[in-house]
């Protein structure tokens, strides 16, 4: 058994955290000598040897300037001119000046900046790195014989049997095979309502089971878990960079040399290196630099607690902007856990025949209608068989071959296009009882032996939900189905969708929203990931519902969300702008705090000391500005 329990995600964080613990040190004991020379100078005036003071002076900036010396040669190397050579050169230059107390007040400052720059940072990474964290060291394997033995984590493995007991978290992605219990997977869904846990349902590691033990076969372990797939989400999410940072980042190389033009400008025309110093001071581009990636960062932790993966921050950009949004129907707007509400054979066939036809060549079947139907012929004690051939045709319906006889699940147009007399059905969606039905015949051979009526429920929340995109200004609502008119219509005036498509073939989803985008809208298309990926696909922004447990949920989608609550939606919108606007703020603060300093610096008003002042706050505002996006959200858990 290996004795290292410590993961690497940890190793890094405590090395950052250990940098910054240097810093500090660094910064106090320099930070001391600088006062220190400064109180000498005061209380003792000129009486003291001045060298005495302007020694500690010396050794305090040397010790504070260290790291920044340090980075900027680094950076030197790297070919990126940033903020450190900008400080360092102030610093030189106050030593040329002979003004030391000054260099040590510019370095601390900056030295300051630096280390709350790098620990917000280490903050937002560390509000994520909690997500992670949440998988235990150790589990509990079962032996052969059913002895519980106590393994590190990384020992687990695909296939293995686990037990857990009440209160711990599941150390990987599980099927239960004993037991029942509660689960709080809050970590992943950011719902913090329990669910029920039988045999044969999944877990996932990292959410806490509540009460009841459990033992459970391992599906996934380590980074192939769901919560490892959130946590490489998350993490590639960060690294991506929106247009206008790309732009930043391209201007950057012309920033320096034009502040040091600026510097030297200065120097000629009033020859005060005090202005100059100032001027390289107040001018080091913190708070933009910090500007945007805080408010993404926090943008994307806000959003990750709720259960939504952005995938790219680009797309933080783009629901910003999202003027149409396109719903799938089942599963989405409704449970898609559909009842059969009827079932009508044609004179002559028996109700058993007709669900067992239905059900034996649905066998094989993940769509809504056939778990529907094999649960009513399991309730009604009906079995059905095996088919020899098995083919599903996505959105029209199965076929599958008994003895050489071909048997058909589905839609009446797609049976009508196989070649079967469909006109004796011809008005049976008129009939007043069937409204608000989804049908389904079923045929054998040329023979309709009758159709089955289902009924889904709408989801709770997806009526708040469309409101409350309305009151964001999403006044264009769509829903797009495969489904009967009369199902469309009843689901859409329940949930308040302002139009829709019915009887929609894959293919035409994808026209439709291709269609919306043709028109110059921004449409965010919202639907399961596994029947819907063609539609999340061409879209400007995907959102797949329900994406807990599916890989092609997560990777069709721009956004996966982790649970079934439509009301996040809006949310998401309501945050990506919330964040457009606090960037927009925090480049306006930034870019205020460096020409007005810069005015200041140059008429000689703005000290090189109050100029390292000036730049900490401005970082510092721009830093909080986007602390208050971490926490948006914190109610709707
Ligand atoms: P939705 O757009 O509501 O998600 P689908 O595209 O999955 O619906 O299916 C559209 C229609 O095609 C269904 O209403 C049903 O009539 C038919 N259909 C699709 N798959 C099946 C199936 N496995 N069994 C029976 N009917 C099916
Ligand atoms: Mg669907």
């Amino acid at each position: 058994m290996p004795e290292n329990t410590v993961s690497c995600g940890c190793c890094g964080e405590s090395q950052a955290s250990q940098k910054l613990g240097k810093q500090l040190t660094l910064a106090l004991v320099g930070g001391t000598l600088v006062l220190n020379s400064y109180i000498l100078a005061t209380i003792f005036g000129e009486s003291v040897d001045k060298h005495v003071a302007d020694f500690s002076a010396i050794i305090g900036t040397l010790i504070l300037g260290f790291p920044i010396f340090s980075s900027a040669v680094k950076d030197l190397l790297k070919g990126r001119v940033y903020m450190n050579e900008l400080v360092t050169l102030a610093i030189i230059a106050a030593f040329a000046n002979q003004e030391y107390r000054t260099a040590g007040a510019v370095g601390f400052f900056m030295l300051v900046t630096i280390m709350i720059e790098k620990r917000t940072a280490i903050g937002a990474e560390a509000s994520i790195e909690s997500l992670i964290r949440l998988t235990p060291t150790r589990a509990r394997r079962l032996t052969a014989a059913g002895q519980e033995e106590d393994i590190d984590v990384s020992d687990l493995r695909v296939g293995d049997i686990f037990r857990v007991r009440p209160g711990e978290n599941f150390p990987a992605d599980a099927r239960v095979v004993t037991g029942t219990s509660t689960v709080n997977q809050a970590t992943i869904t950011g719902e913090s309502l329990p669910v029920d846990k039988a045999k044969d349902d999944e877990v996932y590691a990292g959410t806490q089971n509540l009460t009841g033990a459990m033992d459970a076969k391992v599906l996934r372990v380590g980074e192939d878990t769901t919560l490892g797939k959130v946590k490489d989400l998350i993490v590639s999410a960060e690294k991506t960079r929106l247009p206008f940072m790309r732009m930043i980042d391209q201007y950057a190389g012309y920033y320096t040399p034009t502040v040091l033009m600026l510097a030297a400008l200065v120097w000629i025309s009033t020859t005060d290196l005090d202005r100059v110093i100032a001027v390289l001071v107040v001018s080091c581009p913190c708070a933009l630099i910090v500007a945007t990636p805080s408010a993404v960062v926090a943008a994307l932790a806000a959003a990750a607690r709720l259960g939504m993966l952005i995938k790219d921050v680009t797309h933080i950009e783009l629901a910003a902007r999202v003027k149409a949004v396109v719903f799938d129907k089942t599963g989405t707007l409704t449970e898609g856990i559909l009842e059969v509400a009827r079932l009508q054979p044609v004179d002559g066939v028996e109700l058993a025949d007709l669900l067992k036809v239905a059900t034996s060549t649905e066998c094989h079947s993940n769509h809504p209608t056939a778990t529907a139907m094999r649960k009513l012929a399991r309730e009604a004690d009906v079995t059905w068989e095996d088919p020899e051939s098995y083919e599903e045709v996505p959105g029209k319906g199965v076929q599958a071959s008994f003895d050489g006889a071909v048997c058909r699940v589905g839609r009446k147009t797609w049976l009508a296009e196989c070649g079967l007399d469909v006109a004796a059905f011809d008005h049976v969606e008129d009939d007043e009882s069937v409204q608000a039905m989804s049908l389904v015949y079923v045929a054998k051979g040329d023979l309709i032996l009758g159709w089955i009526g289902l009924r889904d429920a709408v989801r709770p929340g997806a009526a708040e939900a469309i409101r409350e995109l309305g009151d964001l200004g999403i006044e264009k609502t769509y829903m797009v189905t495969g489904d009967n008119e009369s199902v469309a219509k009843d689901v859409c005036d329940k949930v308040g969708v302002s139009s829709y498509r019915a009887g929609c073939l894959p293919h035409e989803k994808v026209a439709f929203v291709e269609n919306l985008r043709a028109r110059g809208e921004l449409v965010a298309f919202i639907g399961d990931g596994v029947n819907d990926a063609p539609g999340l696909a061409a879209s400007d922004i995907g959102v797949a519902m329900g994406a807990i447990g599916s890989d092609v949920a997560v990777h069709s989608a721009s956004v996966a969300l982790m649970n079934n609550d439509l009301r996040r939606i809006p949310f998401l919108i309501w945050l990506s702008r919330k964040a457009r606007s606090v960037m927009k703020q925090n480049l306006t603060i930034g870019l205020a705090f460096i020409i007005i300093g810069l005015y200041l610096a140059m008429v000689g008003v703005v000290t090189p000391v109050l100029a390292a002042v000036l730049h900490a706050a401005g970082t510092i505002i721009t830093l909080f500005n986007s602390a208050r996006l971490v926490r948006a959200g914190e109610d709707m858990i």
